[in-house]
């Protein structure tokens, strides 16, 4: 056997499981790009979740209470650059009452720290600059560098013995019953197997690519994913200084976001988004589409008076791993596989939002998850 353990990807949720995993079992990470973290993980909005928003019997509100609290100490221990600013979560009409008092009981059912009503009089003295008629406070909810988070999760799991393989891409997967055949693809062509007892797939975007490679029939098991892009608008720099606190509006009714906020960055300057928008193709586009700019500021200026058109520059997108079945299952795949006839095979999919929040946590699931096979 060539290792105990393969991970594949390198995004925060493969670099956590890297490090958790190679505590106990020799670990190989497959990384298709020249370096970690190239995709999702890289264009997100870097908060640090309370886990206010999911239900409180899914994962995603599980491993993000516990995540915000154990990544908030792994940013003191290892020196990342974090900042516990808090949030608003606002009601611009009456209309967004109802729902701010359902999120306000799922707060208390799920134990958010600090969570509480504020009224528009208490809004308005911390945050003169933004209409809201009434809001929660949400004061563990945070900011984070989340490349140098990847950062110290690559070289603790280096540091532990984990080997990384860059510019490696998986691209067929055999169960031999009691071991798993894994073939790469290296940048000139060649393909090669690696063989290993346990495999985690966390592939991201492709994570359902992957269990179709091992044989999983993704529609039988609603696992397969559907993408959808998010677009990112700065805010005039010259205008920064207008809000000092993160600041949301109630989700759309479905649920599918979390609506057009204003996130803060750890050098103080606001940034608008993400939307939502479903592709069309399942191809990795970035593209940015300008003309959204009359979406974002006719959504934005409800709780932000002030903001004029062309405060709004256009800054990144990134791509939701989104469930098809998400409506009838809200909450991530964190499989060990045993029952569909692949024993040690972990897979990790639909990872969205709250997915970097909850990185340490996932990381230390699959670690559960294997230990106990060993
Ligand atoms: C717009 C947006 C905003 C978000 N905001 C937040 C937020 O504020 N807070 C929060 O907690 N979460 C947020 N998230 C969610 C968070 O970013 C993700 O949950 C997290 O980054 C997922 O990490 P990952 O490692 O699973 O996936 P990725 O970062 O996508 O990594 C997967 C890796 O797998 C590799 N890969 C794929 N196929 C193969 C293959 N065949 N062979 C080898 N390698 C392969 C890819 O190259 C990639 O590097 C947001 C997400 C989006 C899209």
């Amino acid at each position: 056997m060539d290792y105990e353990c393969v991970i594949i990807g390198g995004g925060v949720v493969g670099l956590s499981c890297a490090y958790f995993l190679s505590q106990k079992f020799s670990t190989l990470l497959i990384e298709q790009h020249s370096s970690f973290g190239q995709e999702t993980s890289s264009r997100n909005s870097q908060v640090i979740h309370s886990g206010i928003y999911y239900p409180s019997w899914t994962l995603k509100a599980k491993l993000c209470v516990e995540g915000n609290k154990s990544l908030y100490s792994w940013c003191k221990s290892n020196n990342i650059p974090y900042r516990r600013i808090g949030k608003y979560i606002i009601a611009t009409c009456d209309d967004e009452l109802e729902y701010l008092e359902k999120l306000y009981k799922r707060g208390i059912e799920n134990c958010i720290d600090g969570i509480y009503e504020v009224s528009r009089e208490e809004i308005l003295k911390n945050e003169p600059n933004v209409y809201a008629i009434a809001g929660l406070w949400s004061p563990s909810t945070g900011i984070i560098d989340s490349h140098k988070l990847m950062e110290s999760l690559y070289s603790k799991a280096s540091a532990l013995g984990c080997d990384f393989a860059f510019y490696h891409k998986v691209v067929g997967i055999d169960n031999l019953g009691d071991y798993y055949k894994i073939y790469v693809r290296i940048v000139d062509g060649e393909i090669f197997p690696v063989t290993t007892k346990f495999v985690v797939n966390s592939a991201g975007l492709e994570s359902d690519t992957i269990a179709s490679l091992v044989g999983l029939d993704i529609d039988k098991y609603g696992y397969r994913l559907n993408w959808a892009k998010g677009h990112y608008f700065r805010v005039k720099f010259s205008k920064s200084n207008l809000v000092r606190h993160l600041v949301y509006p109630v989700p759309p009714a479905d649920e599918s976001y979390l609506g057009i906020h204003l996130t803060v960055d750890l050098d103080g300057s606001l940034k608008l988004g993400p939307d939502f928008v479903w592709m069309e193709c399942k191809e990795q586009s970035y593209k940015f589409d300008e003309d959204l700019n009359i979406k974002f500021w006719e959504s934005a200026k409800r709780y932000l008076p002030w903001l004029e058109l062309d405060d709004l520059s256009p800054d990144q997108t990134g791509i939701r791993p989104k469930l098809i079945s998400y409506k009838d299952y809200p909450d991530f795949v964190i499989n060990e596989e045993s029952s569909k006839g692949l024993p040690g095979f972990v897979n990790l999919i639909g990872i969205e939002s709250p997915g970097l929040t909850c990185c340490l946590e996932i990381g230390k699931l699959v670690r559960e998850k294997l230990s106990d096979f060993s």
